[in-house]
């Protein structure tokens, strides 16, 4: 048993359909947000027997590193990104979570929008996140790459959009748009909210 371990989903694999197929999330679950945790497990282990030597070699031990953020932050962004999404989602928040976006965004049709297209134009892999940035104190849109980067320093994600292809491919092709659209649906914004109040202390 290693430092990380596979969260059970909250609900089944077939709970978000239509929007997402259960054969989607099943795979999604089981197989990729599994392979970053045991990715994460060996590299950790990897990365002390290289502490352990005399000399480690210092370009094993940065290609080691970079493969530990990569697992790790799949992990991290996974393990939101399944508490995120629920059968009963959609709608939009109220009360603080609302007047900060208010206050950060302009209004919640304007951040949905910014996070909408963040998401849908991820050059490759990546996601779309609205994290809490402490330093500001407000609420910012990141477009991540792979799973970490162009990410600011600190911040702390809230609400995760996957824009892998392994997240929607099977189901929608080449219109990843049409899925992320399929995906404001499935908010869980209490969940989110329980997230901000976490990071912010409100
Ligand atoms: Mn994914």
């Amino acid at each position: 048993m290693g430092t990380y371990a596979l969260p059970d989903l909250p609900y089944d694999y077939a709970a978000l359909e239509p929007a997402i197929t259960g054969q989607i999330l099943e795979l999604h679950h089981a197989k990729h947000h599994a392979a970053y945790v045991k990715g994460a497990n060996d590299t950790l282990e990897q990365i002390a027997e290289a502490r352990e030597k005399e000399q480690p070699a210092p370009a094993h031990l940065v290609g080691l590193e970079k493969t530990f953020a990569f697992n790790l932050s799949g992990h991290v962004l996974h393990s939101i990104f399944w508490q995120n999404l629920s059968p009963d989602g959609g709608d939009r928040p109220d009360g603080v979570l609302a007047e900060a976006i208010e206050k950060d965004f302009g209004g919640f049709e304007q951040f949905k929008r910014q996070l909408t297209t963040a998401t849908a134009s991820v050059q490759g892999s990546g996601w779309g996140v609205l994290a809490w940035e402490p330093l500001g104190q407000r609420l910012i849109v990141e477009q991540v790459y792979d799973h970490h980067g162009n990410v600011g320093q600190g911040t702390t994600p809230l609400l995760v959009f996957d824009a892998w292809e392994h997240a929607y491919y099977l189901q929608y092709k080449n219109v990843r748009p049409d899925y992320v659209t399929k995906l404001w649906d499935l908010v869980n914004w209490e969940d989110v909210l329980a997230r901000y109040t976490a990071a912010t202390g409100a």
